[in-house]
């Protein structure tokens, strides 16, 4: 029968997936994909969680939907408590989206609308880093630095800057410490905003982990200290995009926690629902709340399914098999031996020039020639080979590819699940290996 949906791409008929099995995919055929990479980094408790599904389950029986005009629910209450009790500094309420592109969307305008409250009006200015994404509604798409999803819609988009990404691989010159790769990124993200003015710059945003844009690329110790040193010098927010790199996925359950920092926003969406429902978090400092309060009394920004009970009860059903369950906590030893594997298999590979990351949240850069890391020219559709010969191995991971200032850079990503075994970490680096070598 032919498909009435508009998919990703027109070019192929996607095979029809109708169960999952713990690290696994089934589709209609009887094929079984191995999930290592959850997704975008979505699925960290697998794709057969009975707890979280009998606990949508059991929200959708009782009540399916109040209108947050008018009620709150007893599941939004209690994730909103979980998640701001566990988080750090003052960030003390949540506001719960359906994703990570509205949470980014609602960061942004909040951060605006505190200024408004506080009578700076001509702060309406956003920095963000090139090659980052932030979403793909049209202010998550203004800040993200990911040119080629950008390229089509820049007459549509606003106009906001760009300074470097903290990229260690490609961005640190010979012989530069990590501490003055740091201070030099900080002078730059500083004299940015004094070149804008910085009564007219309300927020910066970035991801403590790199995700899509540069695979899991971390930044250096203390590059995080010293943006929010300049930030606070100017009173301009940190907003930190925790939707990929968040929820436990870099070890810590907010990855903010490992760089030292509070920042004033943070959005978080993936694992928070881990792929059983659609949910995105953006919480928020009390100041900014207060704020509000003080003022307006109304956070101008709104959507329908704005803190939807189901998916509250399934995150918080997420949450409590991430922290109660102590999930968490194992990602940084699960972490440490997908990283070992990777060493062993990639470690002296001709074509990856870097294995980075954090927990079970790992990136190789691919390139054509480790020793000058020159890239594979883009026309060599890198990413798309390596998916391809992922899947005719019956795994799913993360390829992609970007450019930066003109430097082009391929990776990979492997985030899978925190339920996998070791079996399946080194099942998983096998399988990359194969996929990687026949790509190339
Ligand atoms: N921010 C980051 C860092 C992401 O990786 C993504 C998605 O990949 C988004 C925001 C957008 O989230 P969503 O696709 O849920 O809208």
């Amino acid at each position: 029968m032919a498909s009435h949906i508009l998919h990703r791409t027109t070019d192929r008929d996607l095979p029809v997936a109708v169960r999952g099995d713990g690290l696994y995919i089934v589709a209609a055929d009887g094929r079984r994909y191995l999930d290592a990479s959850g997704g975008p980094a979505v699925s960290c408790l697998g794709h057969s969680d009975a707890a979280v599904a009998e606990a949508v389950a059991d929200q959708a029986r009782r009540l399916a939907y109040a209108h947050t005009g008018f009620f709150t629910s007893e599941a939004a209450e209690e994730l909103a408590l979980r998640l701001t009790a566990a988080a750090p500094g003052d960030l003390d309420y949540a506001y719960l989206v359906s994703g990570g592109s509205e949470a980014n969307e609602a960061a942004l305008k909040l951060a605006r609308q505190y200024f408004l409250e506080k009578g700076e009006s001509a702060r309406h200015r956003f920095i963000a880093r090139r090659q980052s994404y932030h979403g793909n509604t049209i202010g998550a798409l203004s800040v993200g630095g990911n040119m080629a999803r950008r390229e089509p819609y820049r007459p549509i988009l606003m106009d906001w800057s760009h300074v470097s990404p903290c990229y260690g691989y490609r961005g640190q010159e010979e012989g530069e410490s990590d501490a003055a790769y740091g201070d030099r990124l900080a002078a730059e993200l500083d004299a940015e905003i004094r070149r804008l003015g910085p009564e007219s710059v309300a927020g910066f945003i970035a991801e403590p982990v790199v995700g899509a844009s540069l695979g899991a690329a971390p930044a250096v110790p203390g590059y995080f200290r010293k943006v929010r040193e300049v930030l606070d010098r100017h009173g301009v927010l940190l907003i930190l995009d925790e939707v990929m790199c968040g929820m436990g996925r870099c070890g810590s359950l907010y990855a903010c926690e490992q760089e030292d920092v509070v920042p004033d926003i943070l959005t978080c969406a993936k694992g928070l629902g881990a792929s059983y429902v659609s949910i995105g978090a953006m919480l928020l400092s009390r100041r900014i709340r207060d704020a509000i309060a003080a003022g307006s009394g109304a956070f101008q920004h709104g959507h329908t399914y704005l803190g939807h009970p189901v998916a509250a009860a399934g995150a918080l059903a997420v949450h409590r098999r991430l922290v109660d369950d102590g999930l968490v906590e194992g990602v940084a030893a699960k972490g440490a031996l997908l990283e070992r594997l990777l060493l062993e298999r990639f470690g002296n590979h001709p074509h990856v020039g870097e294995i980075r990351g954090r927990g079970l949240f790992l990136g190789l850069e691919l390139v054509r020639d480790r020793t000058t890391k020159a890239p594979f020219e883009p026309s060599v559709k890198l990413h798309q080979r390596i998916k391809r010969a992922a899947l005719e191995r019956d795994m799913i991971c993360y390829p992609g590819g970007g450019t930066i200032d003109g430097v082009r850079g391929d990776h990979v990503i492997l985030a899978p699940p925190f339920i996998a075994g070791d079996a399946d970490l080194s099942e998983i680096v096998g399988r990359l290996g194969e996929a990687v070598d026949a790509a190339i």
